[in-house]
């Protein structure tokens, strides 16, 4: 049944976010190439990639410039580090270049590999600063329920997403969740989601107060929430939500993990619904995904509480190996001048246009209780009942059936809790965006025909 390359995973490889014993009788899909928004499997079949991988591989699967960026890097200093005084200048350019577009004035740039050890820095940076202005207990980290910061034990903890906490003893102390912005399944019946976004600020409040102003360090959240199923938030929601965060001296960080470099049209998410961060994680689009960077950019404020407290210890404490990697940053130059040079974030303007005329009128589909989006990152909710807004129960694993069919039909996209989430390569062309909603609609016509 398997050819060797499939037996061979099944005897060697864990697959995250997978049921691993049903992995060994469905067996891996792999992947063999890629060329612009397509990737091909070892049969040759094409899909589009309405996902860029993981939400990442923003410029495609074959932009040479990426790749020569890393061979001439690869070829001059394959490896250095950055601890202890030393630096090279991939990784100095890459900081002036995040500085010069932060959409807040921002002081400097801390890299990482992953998103989710962005976010683990970011609370411990969060920590080291409020220890440096002698309140030591001002440590609890808040976030929304269906965010997703990451899998390391204290970005998971971070995330409000059970499957990511259940048997794995998380989340820690500490880390606590509010209310998902989502009007569609959290408003309740005769609220305007003017007043949605006032509960949900209340309901933040109530909390810090309730825990102690001078216990709660920082507030996360993605300014578009990803793999929570494509969550647009409610209007007004982040002017309400920073008042609250002000008043208390709670330190926002913005998760820009999936909306940095133009998923959302705009270079940030945070300019796109109006977020004014401390600190800003990103990773992902930063390098299109060629390599594994992260960074973690933090305000003047931020950074001086965090100098003055490595003076006083002699050091400060924190670091990864593969940090600020010389070949991951020349390839985060090079993506950058790419966004930049030629005008790919004005064109997701343009595309999220056409995916918005092709997807909203999904929502007359029998299956499709909600359509949401911005730019480039879309999601779709599935219903059994459009009236109820009763959703599948998720043992039928409704979701992954419409998943399935999309992938039949030559397209990835993505099941996530209730919706079928979108996110194509900020250089598909029209067409292929076309492509993306017909092989989508013909996916969910299946999935009703199957069901009926
Ligand atoms: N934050 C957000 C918003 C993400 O979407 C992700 C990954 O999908 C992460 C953090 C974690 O990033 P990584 O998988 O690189 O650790």
């Amino acid at each position: 049944m398997y050819n060797s390359l499939r037996m061979r995973d099944i005897a060697s490889q864990i697959h995250p976010q997978t049921n691993l014993a049903a992995h060994e009788t469905v067996g891996p899909t792999i992947m063999a190439r890629g060329e612009g928004a397509y990737v091909y499997d070892d049969d040759g079949k094409q899909y589009i990639e309405g996902m860029s991988g993981l939400w990442c591989a923003a410029l495609g699967m074959s932009e040479k410039r990426l790749v020569d960026a890393a061979t001439r890097q690869l070829n001059t200093l394959p490896y250095y580090q950055n601890f202890a005084h030393r630096a090279t200048e991939p990784a100095i350019e890459l900081s002036e270049r995040l500085l010069k577009i932060a959409p807040v004035p921002m002081s400097k740039v801390l890299f990482q590999s992953s998103g989710s050890e962005a976010n683990d820095t970011a609370v411990k940076l969060a920590w080291y600063y409020f220890h440096a202005q002698g309140k030591p207990e001002k440590k609890k980290i808040i976030a929304r329920n269906r965010g997703y910061h990451g899998t390391s034990i204290g970005s998971a903890s971070i995330t409000g997403l059970p499957h990511l906490h259940r048997e794995f003893n998380l989340p820690l102390p500490g880390f606590l969740h509010v209310t998902c912005p989502h009007f569609y399944r959290e408003g309740r019946p005769g609220e305007t989601e003017e007043d949605f976004s006032t509960r949900l600020a209340e309901e933040l409040d109530a909390l810090i107060l309730a825990e102690g102003p001078d216990t709660v360090a920082a507030f996360f959240a993605e300014p578009a929430m990803g793999t929570g199923g494509v969550v647009i938030p409610p209007k007004t929601y982040f002017e309400k939500i920073q008042k609250v965060l002000k008043e208390h001296d709670v330190l926002l960080v913005a998760d820009e993990v999936i909306t940095g470099f133009g998923r959302t049209g705009a270079w940030w998410g945070s300019q796109t619904f109006g977020l004014e961060p401390d600190m800003i994680t990103c990773a992902k689009a930063l390098t299109a995904a060629y390599m594994p960077l992260s960074a973690v950019l933090l305000s003047e404020r931020l950074y001086a509480g965090m100098k003055a407290q490595s003076e006083k210890i002699g050091v400060f404490g924190h670091g990864y190996t593969y940090g600020a990697h010389p070949v991951a940053c020349a390839v985060g130059v090079e993506a950058l001048r790419i966004y930049e040079e030629d005008g790919i974030i004005d064109g997701v303007a343009a595309l999220g246009e056409r995916m918005a005329e092709g997807m909203m009128p999904l929502a007359d589909h029998p299956l499709v209780g909600e359509v949401r989006g911005v730019g480039l990152m879309w999601g779709v909710e599935i219903v059994r009942d459009k009236r109820t807004r009763e959703a599948f129960p998720a043992e039928m694993q409704f979701g992954i059936g419409i998943q399935n069919r999309a992938f039949e039909n030559g397209l990835v996209c993505r099941s996530l809790g209730t919706a079928i989430a979108f996110a194509p390569p900020l250089i598909s062309t029209p067409e292929q965006i076309d492509a993306v909603v017909s092989r989508f609609r013909d996916a969910l016509d299946k999935s009703l025909d199957a069901y009926l």
